[in-house]
């Protein structure tokens, strides 16, 4: 056991193999350190599906041998638990901010779970070496949005770190108002981010740099170290990774908010949930993050922002590469990924069994006309589902979305010719559609509402947008009024909801 935590309460825990591999990289990549524990903490959500990824049993939370709330909540250890905060550097909003690292965070361990190693976090749990200016906790508000993202983004397929639960205390937070801490855990199979290469790189450290690549490919990207040059062919590997994650955030009209560098995943998982949002009306200009004056991560503008950060990924890999012109070559296949990921990602969201030419035409100018009115992009796709065929066939409901009726009728009457074409049959394509094209995603009105209401001691809320969430496809008809609403517009007071780096 390591001194610094001799301290700390150990409690006896679930059987869980803990393999702790980050450790091997070395006191240069992290800080041993125990939390700073909720006062009085209490249940806010759990994710039972997350729990069973991890191999943990049913009852785990309830154990009172195991103390779950107390160890997720920081006060107590289950053995094989080696807290650490890791080190890392970045650059934000465009600018190289210099070093940053776990401020807030502290890495549990790594557990040897039935599908593969899985790395578990607290994320609010006190002062760390890198907290810089912060207090090192996290509030109520923001623990609820990242739990109910993460799980809402697995429920959709797209690659994301998962959260296992959310725990409250009385402890007042000094946010804009003061608000209660709250304690989130999260899971991934890994944390590392491009800002860990960079800090190493920026710090003139290689040796360390080389050991962090080499520690990436072993366990993440095994076949790159067949490649020629093993280096660049990680850079590629995580190019392509991210090519597919912009793809499906853009295909569900999500926006992340603060896409610095140190909140890009090595692995391609949407990470560090703060001020993000899905798309209401659809406006290719959105800015979900009210910090982001100058809407440098707008919604449209996210894939060129990915790429962007690739760049300083491949600068800071640069060391190991070595030819400029190599690193460059190997973020290559970005360009072209991630329009060919997109197209087919909206192919299947337009229900388009084949690929045409003119395909690319159609998607666009139907994007354009919501853009314009300024339709709902998960109720116009999810309209769309329904869309008839036939020649003349009003299909209203999805008519009613846009302002220029006759822009819009042009374009049905393509689309209708298009699925003839390929002899589409109207209830089969309906089916696959309602596969890709969610009902229910998470609104900042929905969070808000679980918000107010776990801020009020109810927790309802939360786990039945949960239940709803997972799953997001499901048509959930006979859940009533209150669940239905949910797939609903956003109601007016949505558009006062005002999300920030606060958090
Ligand atoms: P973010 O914008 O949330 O990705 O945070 C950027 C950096 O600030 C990271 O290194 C975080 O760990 C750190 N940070 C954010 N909020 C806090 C906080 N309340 N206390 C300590 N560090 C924080
Ligand atoms: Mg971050």
């Amino acid at each position: 056991m390591n001194a610094v935590l001799d301290d700390s309460v150990q409690r006896a825990g679930p059987a869980l193999a803990w393999t702790q591999r980050f450790h091997g990289l070395g006191p240069d990549f992290y800080t041993e350190l125990p939390a700073q524990g909720l006062p009085d903490p209490h249940w806010v959500a759990i994710s039972e599906t997350c729990a069973e990824r991890l191999g943990l049993p049913p009852d785990w939370a309830q154990r009172p041998d195991w103390a779950a709330l107390q160890v997720f909540s920081g006060n107590a250890l289950w053995p094989g638990m080696r807290p650490l905060a890791s080190i890392y550097s970045g650059h934000q909003f465009g600018v190289w901010a210099g070093q940053l690292g776990d401020g807030r965070a502290l890495w549990l361990g790594e557990v040897d779970a039935p599908a593969g190693p899985l790395e578990i976090q607290l994320k609010g749990s006190g002062l760390t070496p890198y907290s810089r200016m912060g207090d090192g906790r996290a509030v109520l508000r923001s623990c609820i949005r990242e739990f109910l993202c993460s799980e809402a983004m697995e429920a959709l397929s797209i690659p994301t770190t998962r959260a296992l639960a959310v725990t409250g205390s009385p402890l007042p937070v000094r946010r804009e108002e003061i608000e209660t801490a709250a304690v989130c855990t999260r899971v991934a199979e890994s944390f590392i981010r491009f800002g860990h290469f960079e800090h190493f790189a920026h710090h003139d450290q290689p040796a360390a740099l080389r050991r962090l690549a080499d520690f990436v490919i072993e366990r993440y990207y095994p076949d790159c170290a067949d490649a020629a040059q093993p280096y660049a062919a990680l850079l590629e590997a995580v190019a392509r990774r991210t090519a597919t994650l912009l793809a499906q955030w853009q295909a569900v009209g999500f926006c992340h908010g603060v896409m610095n560098t140190d909140n890009m995943s090595i692995l391609g998982l949407t990470i560090d949930y703060g001020p993000f949002g899905f798309l209401d009306a659809f406006d290719p200009g959105h800015i979900c993050n009210h910090s982001d004056h100058a809407g440098r991560y707008a919604f449209a503008r996210q894939p060129n922002v990915a790429f962007w950060n690739l760049h300083a990924l491949a600068q800071a890999l640069l060391p190991l590469i070595g030819e400029p012109d190599a690193a460059l070559a190997a973020l290559e296949p970005y360009r072209t990924e991630f329009p060919a990921a997109l197209l087919s990602a909206l192919r299947a969201k337009f229900g388009l069994a084949t690929a045409q030419e003119g395909d690319r035409e159609l998607v666009d100018d139907l994007l354009r006309l919501m853009a314009q009115d300024r339709a709902d992009y998960t109720i116009t796709f999810r309209r769309l589902t329904a869309f008839d065929s036939a020649e003349g066939a009003p299909n209203s409901a999805l008519r009613d979305l846009f302002l220029d009726r006759p822009a819009f009728d042009a374009w049905a009457r393509r689309y209708a010719a298009r699925l003839r074409q390929e002899g589409s049959d109207d209830a089969a394509r309906a089916l696959r559609m309602r596969r890709v094209n969610p009902k229910f995603i998470l609104r900042n009105h929905l969070a808000e509402l679980a918000i107010r209401d776990a801020q009020a001691g109810e927790f309802g809320t939360v786990e039945r947008l949960l239940k709803v969430l997972r799953r997001p496809y499901d048509e959930h008809s006979g859940a009533g009024p209150e669940i239905e609403a949910w797939a609903g517009f956003p109601p007016d007071w949505a558009s006062s909801i005002e999300v920030s780096c606060s958090s």
